[in-house]
């Protein structure tokens, strides 16, 4: 395989070319923005996968009907304790920023609180959403479930049967950014596998079954008319947290499950714990607790936190510019151009 060219584009243009496609696509000013820092911020942070890169996907959303632009979030029940919102397959972008506000105010005043997004089009990159929280002084952690078609398969299986489904924790600091703990169950995000063969680079052993459940390192095999599986990371443990997201994700709250529906795009659902510390009378003794640990756990060796690759990724992309590769400018400019804009960046 080899490798294509890659383009530097500073964060300011790309945010400002995204928002104009969404803005030709038909997003209301708020919308667009708050996709294209979304989208924007992931790149910063070093996940290409759920950056601008998604956008051509977006757009074959709309025009399919699985996004729906310029939805308004719709608190469904509110039992106090738990909020259930219906997102009716909105910009993901606005509706886990909606629920996620809502969440803060519910927590502020009670505590703590449940959320639970249902069937919102993809969210992106989870720890934005638990960043959101964290901003707020607020611990949270996030299961979300993936209906885009199955793509992962469960430990022992050899055909896929769930999504993706991601995991994301943050905890805030007093002096400093939060630890952010957000990661896909699968071995590797599927974005990462579309960056890859986009690239042209070989996946890391272990990551990928090809459609006879052989292992295989050639990320095009995912892309295939009889598509191969990604795998669960740590084997069964990440499997069960695979499982618990589709279930505390989905079918607890009575959204989309990925075995019976129909995958017109990318549809996301999301159960946020949201607590504060404040509200509860323990930030003080919280915080002392959590530098104590943090400091234990990297007391030897080079341990970083999480979210701190994150921040060092981002230092560096806001001097030096944002890396895209071609094919992925390529499909950029064929998006912009679909939407009526003379070209992308
Ligand atoms: P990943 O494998 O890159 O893991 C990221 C996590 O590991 C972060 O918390 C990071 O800070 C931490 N980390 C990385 N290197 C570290 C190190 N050396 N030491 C300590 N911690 C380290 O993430 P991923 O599984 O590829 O997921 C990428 C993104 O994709 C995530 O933001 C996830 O939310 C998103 N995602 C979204 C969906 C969706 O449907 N919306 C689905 C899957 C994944």
């Amino acid at each position: 395989m080899t490798e294509t060219k890659m383009h530097l584009i500073g964060w300011e243009q790309l945010q400002a070319s995204t928002t104009s496609v969404f803005r030709a696509a038909g997003s209301a000013p708020r919308e667009a923005q708050l996709i294209a820092e979304h989208l924007v911020e992931a790149n910063l942070r070093g996940h290409d996968s759920h950056g601008v890169g998604v956008v051509p996907m977006y757009l074959k959303g709309v025009r399919s009907g699985g996004m729906v632009l310029n939805q308004s979030l719709k608190v469904a029940l509110d039992t106090g304790a738990m909020l259930i919102c219906d997102a009716g397959q909105g910009a993901g972008q606005v509706m886990a920023h909606d629920a996620m506000a809502l969440g803060i105010e519910r927590a502020g005043a009670e505590g703590s609180a449940i959320v639970s997004l249902r069937n919102s089009h993809h969210i992106g990159r989870i720890g934005h959403w638990a960043e959101q929280c964290a901003a707020a002084g607020m611990v949270s952690i996030h299961f979300v479930n993936v209906v885009a078609g199955p793509i992962v398969a469960p430990f022992g299986g050899t055909k896929s049967r769930l999504g993706t489904n991601p995991f994301a924790a943050a905890f805030p600091r007093a002096d400093g950014p939060p630890v952010v703990v957000d990661f896909a169950t699968s071995t590797l995000a599927a974005g990462k596998v579309r960056v890859a063969n986009n690239k042209g680079v070989a996946l890391p052993p272990g990551a990928l079954l090809d459609n006879k459940g052989q292992p295989t390192t050639d990320p095009a095999k995912l892309f295939e008319t009889q598509p191969g599986s990604l795998t669960t990371f740590g084997a069964h443990k990440g499997s069960g947290l695979m499982l618990a997201c589709e279930l505390l994700g989905a079918a607890l709250v009575g959204a989309k499950t990925q075995h019976n529906a129909e995958a017109e795009a990318v549809i996301n659902s999301m159960f946020s714990v949201i607590v504060s510390p404040e509200r509860l009378g323990t930030a003080g003794p919280f915080a002392e607790e959590l530098e104590a640990v943090l400091g234990w756990v990297q007391s030897e060796g080079n341990v970083k936190l999480p979210g701190m690759p994150e921040l060092e990724t981002r230092e560096a992309r806001l001097r030096d510019g944002l890396p895209v590769d071609a094919a992925t400018l390529e499909q950029l400019e064929a998006a912009a151009r679909g939407v009526g804009l003379g070209g992308f960046a």
